[in-house]
């Protein structure tokens, strides 16, 4: 029999997965507003941002702006995503705003260069200097590999290369590896087999983090696969925002309320207040103007009673 765990931990990325990847660009006032409310229901962790050049991303262009004006309360950790050291030198002119930061590349040569335009190596090489400075002024890190369970241009991905890629990235001072499933293509088989051989390969030291994302409706599958094989840290989205909202069907990063609701009814404690939660997600719903993913936003709680 296996052994769930009996609390996970779990990463609200909306406001940078999700926020990032709307068509339009949301007003910075909304943004402060729908993070100030998702850090009042229990998460303990909160992605609020990223500082990549707004002329490449410019639905975060106001990243600085938004850290600056969010009130967070003290238990809530907030990271920012920082794509470089010229990012991280920004983030540095904030730093008693942020707790962590993370960064990012894929573990596929053809996904990488066609986000980020440079080889693995050459990308290992500039986060490792990351990782260095930013641990040097008392930040904890984490590293995510996109594409870890397969690349759309490429395929499949060899599982060590994954952990090769994450053995560099703890040595360079991430204290936290996240496996993102960037479109979609882990299945729950492949992911619990992932999971095992993952922590052999990088140890009990590392916290193993899960991104999945729900593109082909196996999001919370891969949860629980995932937590068969002992990971207890997951990462989501309120709304299941994320990924690309065309074309249709391409589809976010599981939805938060979905993975709360899912969990506590497995009675494995999250910490997070679902009503609380599905306030934030009925609010981003309100700011967008559109149906979101998320399948509880639309049922409610198991226990929900229409008046
Ligand atoms: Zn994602």
């Amino acid at each position: 029999m296996t052994t769930l765990p009996q609390s996970v931990r779990i990463r609200e990325v909306g406001p940078r997965d999700g926020f990032q990847n709307e068509p339009e660009i949301i007003p910075t006032a909304d943004k402060v507003r729908l993070v100030d409310q998702l850090a009042r229901t229990g998460l303990e962790r909160l992605e609020a941002t990223s500082f990549v050049r707004p002329d490449v991303i410019p639905q975060l262009a106001d990243g600085p702006e938004v850290l600056s004006r969010i009130d967070v309360p003290d238990d809530v950790s907030v990271s920012v995503l920082i794509p470089n050291e010229r990012g991280l030198d920004n983030a540095l002119a904030l730093r008693d705003r942020f707790q962590e930061i993370n960064v990012f590349l894929s573990a596929s040569e053809t996904h990488n260069a066609r986000n980020v335009n440079r080889t693995v190596e050459e990308s290992l090489a500039g986060l490792e200097r990351v990782l260095g400075r930013a641990r040097e002024a008392g930040l904890r890190c984490e590293g995510v590999i996109s594409t870890s369970f397969g690349c759309p241009y490429e395929g499949h991905v060899a599982p060590d290369r994954v952990f090769a890629i994450a053995r560099r990235l703890a040595g360079a001072g991430a204290q936290e590896i996240g496996f993102g499933d960037t479109t979609g293509m882990a299945n729950p088989v492949q992911v619990r087999a992932f999971f095992e051989d993952a922590r052999i390969a990088l140890g009990r030291d590392v916290e193993l983090t899960a991104h999945f994302h729900n593109t082909r409706g196996q999001g919370l599958a891969n949860v629980l696969a995932a937590m068969e094989s002992g990971c207890d840290s997951f990462e989501s989205s309120f709304g299941e925002l994320g990924g690309c909202p065309v074309p249709a069907g391409a589809t976010g990063n599981i939805a938060t309320e979905d993975l709360v609701s899912m969990l506590e009814e497995m009675g494995i404690e999250t910490g997070v207040a679902l009503p609380a939660l599905l306030d934030c997600a009925r609010a981003v719903r309100e700011v967008l103007g559109r149906p979101l993913g998320s399948h509880t936003l639309v049922a409610g709680p198991v226990d929900w009673h229409e008046a």
